[in-house]
């Protein structure tokens, strides 16, 4: 037996058997300590770890062990900020569960349909991971009933109160019973975080794994290349796809952050501009709004920004990218603090990529790169935003009460499908017409602005690529083109040939994507598992490569000739 290994931590042999199909070795470090705790000791539990460190299997792969199989009853509640959070939650306790009979897991969030969630209650899970509002639904519909629970999970607790969750937790947790168990995930303990601990948890161990996050660990950075003409459009774009963006935009001239500014607040933006310009009353005025939320995007120049200190900012974008490197590291820094995760973006054009590459060595960190997401993607987002936040939104009863009946009538030809579809279009139809027919803005040498999905390509306009992954890991080519679509964050991308071998395959894929696809090398994975790829030799090299035994083309039957869907 592996002394490091899982088995040493309790967990059930067919627990660690879908596990280490998932690729998990041994256990990360708080999974070493939570999960004997959880299986062995009936106590609450703190457990302090930055984001990546296993958290999820540390509570998942207990929870589910522990879980009384033959009951049809809910006895464990996860509850975690996002929707996203929640699908993979959802997902991972799954996979964690393969081989567990009798074991039902379901996830409960906002933003999709309740008929669909209902319907899968129905079928008496065990576990529910759930988002805080779409759960207190529920159980004010009577559909959830915690008061039986034996344990409830607060994943990502800093995230949940930062999202203004406090209220929904405070009443859910009020509905659980005093006999259960609390576990408390978070990266951060801010002041917050420890109420909930004091106010709802007994005699809970702390268990915290590494340091308490630092800035600069927090804060990814990522680069969009666009032509110099288009970088106030792929701005808006970015802007767009995160709704919730809270950041400030640095221009390297004053003349540059008055004309961005003035050009988002006339397309509608939330923004304003913090320059040399103003005057200091000016100045306080603007800072003063942005600091109590009130303005989402600040543009500034980076001595106008000085004197600004605000801990939450979601994103720093460089919208041009400083001359001096030092300058980047102090944008970037006022991001990812006290904890938070922190986003630092830059828009640049080709020529500037050597910036890219200095920096990253200045930094010790790689840059992401990012296609400047198309309309649909937007849209998209936008949608779901605006229903999460209708779905959030505070009903005032008495104040609107007034004027319901008139409403109710005037609204009554309306069905309840009609009338959801009337209000989604009264804030939707301003992005669906903007982004109408909207051109891709990347910079994909040579293929600026066109769309060429499906076109066959010719051997001098591809790159072949090697992948270290083939017939006896039972690859398929639709997994390689899903590993090749994620790594370019495209599906707008012509394949070529694939050829499956035993060990190994062989893509040809449009050379326009090359430097993307070796810039995102890190991010090559198929079903989980990351997979070694990098440029193959050309055909005729390979045919004398000693290094595969195997034939470097299978004969003609076997070759795959397919383009992209
Ligand atoms: P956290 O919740 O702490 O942010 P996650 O639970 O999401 O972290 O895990 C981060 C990543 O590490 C996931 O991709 C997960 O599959 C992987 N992982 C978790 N535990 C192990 C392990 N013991 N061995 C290998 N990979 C693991
Ligand atoms: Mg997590």
């Amino acid at each position: 037996m592996d002394l490091n290994g899982f088995e040493n931590t309790g967990t059930d042999p067919l627990l660690i058997r879908a596990i280490k199909e998932m690729g998990f070795e041994k256990p990360m470090p708080i999974q070493e300590k939570v999960i004997p705790v959880i299986l062995e000791q009936e106590r609450d539990v703190v457990g302090l770890a930055q984001t990546g460190t296993g958290k999820t299997a540390a509570f998942g792969l207990p929870l589910i062990q522990k879980t009384d199989k033959k009951s049809k009853n809910i006895q464990t509640v996860v509850l975690c900020p996002t929707r996203e959070l929640c699908m993979q939650i959802t997902n991972d306790i799954q996979n964690y569960s393969k081989y567990v009979k009798d074991f039902r897991v379901t996830a409960i969030y906002g933003g999709a349909s309740i008929e669909g969630q209902l319907k899968e209650l129905k079928k008496n899970p065990q576990i529910i991971i759930a988002t805080p509002g779409r759960l207190l639904d529920f159980i004010e519909r009577k559909k959830i009933n915690l008061s039986k629970i034996d344990s409830i999970v607060l994943d990502e607790a800093d995230e949940m109160l930062n999202m203004g969750f406090k209220e929904e937790l405070n009443s859910i947790l009020e509905k659980t019973p005093d006999s259960k168990n609390t576990y408390l995930f978070s990266a951060t303990m801010p002041r917050e975080v420890s109420e909930i601990a004091s106010n709802y948890m007994n005699n809970a161990i702390e268990i915290t794994v590494g340091g308490r996050n630092t800035g600069a660990e927090n804060v990814s950075h990522l680069y969009y290349m666009v032509q110099a003409r288009n970088k106030y459009p792929a701005l808006k774009r970015i802007v767009d796809i995160n709704p919730d963006i809270y950041g400030i935009v640095f221009c390297r001239t004053r003349a540059d952050t008055k004309e961005i500014a003035e050009k988002l607040i006339e397309d509608g933006y939330n923004a304003d501009s913090l320059h040399g310009d103003l005057s200091q009353a000016q100045r306080d005025y603007v800072m003063h709004k942005f600091r109590t939320k009130n303005l989402q995007i600040l543009v500034a120049t980076d001595v106008a920004a000085r004197g600004l200190d605000v801990d939450d900012l979601t994103h720093i974008i460089n919208y041009n990218f400083p001359d001096e490197l030092l300058i980047y590291t102090h944008r970037s820094g006022r991001t990812g603090r006290a904890g938070k995760r922190g986003i630092s973006i830059a828009i640049i054009h080709r020529k500037e990529m050597h910036k890219i590459k200095l920096t990253e060595k200045l930094i010790k960190k790689n840059f992401e790169y990012r296609l400047v997401p198309d309309g649909k993607a937007i849209c998209e987002k936008q949608l779901f935003s605006l229903i999460d936040r209708m779905e959030r939104v505070e009903v005032d009863e008495s104040r609107i009460d007034p004027y319901l009946d008139v409403i109710y009538k005037k609204l009554n030809w309306l069905t309840k499908e009609q009338l959801i579809k009337q209000f989604v279009s009264l804030e939707f139809n301003r992005f669906l017409e903007y982004y109408r027919d909207a051109p891709d803005l990347n910079i994909v040498e040579g293929r600026e602005n066109k769309r060429e999905k499906g076109k066959k390509l010719n051997r001098s306009e591809v790159t072949r690529f090697f992948i270290k992954m083939g017939k006896k890991d039972k690859v398929s080519p639709a997994e390689i083109i899903g590993m090749i679509n994620d790594m370019t964050g495209t599906k707008n991308i012509s394949i070529g040939r694939i050829e499956i071998f035993g060990t190994f395959t062989f893509v040809e894929v449009d050379k326009a994507f090359t430097d993307i696809i070796l810039s995102n090398i890190h991010r090559a994975e198929i079903n989980r598992k990351q997979v070694y790829v990098e440029i193959a030799e050309p055909p005729d090299k390979n045919r004398k490569n000693p290094k595969t035994k195997e034939r470097p083309f299978p004969k003609k039957k076997r070759s795959k000739n397919k383009n992209q869907n």
